[in-house]
């Protein structure tokens, strides 16, 4: 039998993918419904989606230009 430490882990860690899907579900749910009614839900809503979507947003190119410079002292 194995350790009941390593029992135990496991489903926490289902436990914890669970429970964020089931809060991003209901989020969407809510904001879809209410068409950002701006409660504290949808501004989590707003939040967490930020958050998810962050990787395919495009740096803004403001960001790019100003490390332009200091990539040219640095060589
Ligand atoms: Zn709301």
């Amino acid at each position: 039998m194995a350790p009941q430490v390593e029992q135990q882990r496991i489903p926490e860690v289902a436990a914890e993918a669970d429970i964020l899907r089931e809060q991003l579900d209901y989020l969407i749910s809510h904001s879809n419904g209410n068409a950002q009614c701006g409660c504290s839900e949808c501004r989590r809503y707003g939040r967490v989606r930020a958050a998810l979507l962050e990787i395919f947003i495009e740096p803004p190119r403001s960001k790019v230009q100003e490390m332009a410079p200091r990539l040219a002292r640095a060589a």
